[in-house]
């Protein structure tokens, strides 16, 4: 006799591509969707499901493991990766906003807010996991935009929000 549970799927033998846009997603924890989806889609979570982001700036999926997906409408917080808006948090936990940091840009302090979410990494008050929809450190994400920041200044081709 076989065992009618042999065959059924586990965590982390899903797809790791967006069944939407075939873009390679980021296992996050089962923790970020809790804390971030609306009501009505955490209704509808499987936590035995590996779930990932999708980071494509072009495709409405936020998460998605095999082809269930959650889109941005389920999420609670706007998304930093699909939503060009000036005011999206980079930093989900301290609040720094795309125009945010660009005003740091402009007042040559964006080194010191790098610094200061570095501080708060190093005392243990980053909250990543439950704050950042992407479900992990936002501070990879800060650093590349005041790069494009500061490189789009030196080209003097406007803001590159
Ligand atoms: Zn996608």
């Amino acid at each position: 006799m076989t065992d009618p549970l042999c065959c059924a799927p586990t965590r982390g033998e899903t797809s790791s591509v967006c069944p939407v846009c075939g873009t390679t997603g980021k296992p996050v924890k089962l923790i970020t969707l809790k804390a971030l989806l609306t009501p009505g889609a955490l209704a509808t979570l499987a936590p035995e499901r590996a779930y990932r982001f999708c980071p494509d700036a072009g495709c409405d999926v936020v998460y998605f493991a095999g082809g269930h997906t959650y889109a941005q409408a389920d999420v609670k917080v706007r998304v930093y990766q699909k939503d060009r808006s000036t005011d999206v948090p980079v930093c989900y936990c301290f609040g720094h906003t795309r125009a945010g940091l660009e005003l740091a840009r402009l007042d040559g302090h964006a080194e010191a807010i790098t610094q200061s979410i570095q501080g708060h990494i190093k005392a243990g008050r980053c909250g990543c996991e439950v704050n950042n929809p992407q479900g992990s450190c936002c501070l990879g994400t800060v650093k590349g935009l005041v790069t494009r920041l500061r490189d789009a200044a030196r080209a003097g081709a406007g803001a590159a929000l």
